[in-house]
């Protein structure tokens, strides 16, 4: 009986997120990487949601600064 692949495979180069910079694992791919269609705002439409919009005016609830 083996119990290896439990997913601690630290060593394993992770992806560096390139729109928040922030290391991610493969649950969280998804954030990163999927594009959301969000249409109040121009800057930041079809970014993934750990993006942060920069627009000063930006209305969206995902990607407006907080
Ligand atoms: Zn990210
Ligand atoms: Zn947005
Ligand atoms: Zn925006």
């Amino acid at each position: 009986m083996s119990d290896a692949a439990t997913g601690e495979q630290d060593d394993v180069a992770r992806p560096l997120c390139y729109h928040c910079r922030e290391p991610y694992r493969a649950e969280d791919a998804g954030r990163h990487t999927e594009p959301i269609n969000c249409d109040v705002c121009y800057r930041c439409k079809g970014m993934p949601a750990c993006y942060t919009c920069g627009h000063m005016y930006c209305t969206c609830e995902v990607h407006k600064y907080r």
